[in-house]
């Protein structure tokens, strides 16, 4: 779903000329078939549930009844937005208080965007709708070269907004066969601009940005990326297709695990990696990356969804023997099924 009311430069979706289709998806499976296909007894308990489109998340049709059918199933959503598609968000914070305990919303800061448009207030007063509903909200700031002579103001605005700095991510370049950072910078001034936020998301991004993963990875039996129209599903960005998951949802949830890892680095890894797809890999969690104490003691996350993101996935679910890896890796390589 590529539509979206903003046009931010450094955008790595669909608002790229070449990517842009401006129209709404046609859904194959209904909110509650998808909700049977993932429910919690099919995926063996909760799941983490991050959901974001190609465009803005709360413009996609029908999107809260398809979260709030996950929600019922008792998994955590994190839903990726810009935060100011105000009509939609007040009816995700007209659900039950516990569904909401369930609930985060990934605010991505879109400062020039929003200064622009003179819509910084309504970010503000979104985000802070969302923690006095009962959900979790996270502030995350794509940098860019164009927001440096910014950076002051941006600090004084979330202090007083959302009591504390944003997160930091790393914007990537996906035109570039490594993936690599988007910026005129060199790296090091890169880092030590951007470091200034002391983002717990950004130092561990930096640690595994550039580097390949060599540990065998559970990617397609922990973790799927699935797209939702269709219900198709790869492991993570890599691996084999998983097929239509939604399509048979009495039969056991495909799996096939990844192994070694074929892209230049796990761009992604502060969630995949965080939640232990490479178990022991990293102590820092999920939670860790999402959440920010304020001055006044108060959290960005609810303690319920920081008890969930503070977990590993290895906790909750077997992992093979070594046999049972080369295995995988020996069919991964010559393709066998
Ligand atoms: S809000 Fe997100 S999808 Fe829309 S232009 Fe900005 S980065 Fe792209
Ligand atoms: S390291 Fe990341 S990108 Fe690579 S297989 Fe694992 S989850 Fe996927």
């Amino acid at each position: 779903m590529s539509i979206c009311n903003f046009r931010c430069n450094y955008c790595y979706l669909a608002q790229r000329p070449e990517s842009y289709q401006g129209v709404q998806p046609e859904m194959k499976y209904s909110p509650e078939q998808v909700a049977k296909a993932l429910s919690k007894k099919r995926l063996g308990g909760p799941a983490y549930i991050n959901v974001c489109a190609d465009g803005e998340t709360l413009l996609t049709r029908d999107i809260e009844i398809y979260m709030r059918r996950l929600a019922e199933e008792g998994h955590y959503i994190e839903f990726v937005t810009n935060c100011t598609i105000t009509p939609v968000l007040q009816k995700f914070l007209a659900w039950d208080k516990e569904l909401l305990a369930h609930l985060e919303f990934k605010c991505s800061f879109h400062y020039l965007e929003l200064k622009k448009r003179n819509m910084l207030e309504l970010f503000a007063r979104n985000v802070n709708s969302i923690w006095a509903a009962g959900a979790s909200a996270n502030v995350e700031i794509t940098p860019s070269d164009e927001l440096i002579p910014y950076i002051d103001e941006v600090k004084e605005f979330s202090l007083k907004n959302f009591g504390a700095l944003p997160h930091i991510t790393i914007a990537r370049d996906d035109r570039t066969k490594g993936i690599e950072i988007l910026s005129k910078l060199p790296k090091d001034e890169y880092y030590k601009i951007w470091g200034q936020f002391d983002s717990q998301m950004f130092d561990y991004k930096k640690k595994i940005f550039g580097k390949r993963q060599e540990e065998f990875c559970y990617a397609g039996i922990w973790s799927a990326n699935i797209n939702l129209c269709t219900g198709m599903a790869r492991p993570c960005y890599c691996g084999r297709s998983l097929g239509d998951v939604f399509a048979n949802p009495e039969s056991d949830f495909p799996t096939f695990p990844v192994g070694k890892c074929s892209i230049a680095h796990c761009y992604n890894g502060h969630s995949f990696l965080t939640f232990g797809n490479i178990p022991y890999s990293t102590k820092i969690t999920f939670a860790d990356i999402r959440n920010r104490v304020r001055a006044d003691g108060r959290e960005w996350l609810n303690a319920k969804l920081k008890r969930f993101f503070s977990t590993q996935l290895y906790q909750s679910n077997d992992e093979l023997s070594d046999v049972e890896k080369f295995d995988f890796m020996l069919r991964n390589k010559f393709n066998l099924p």
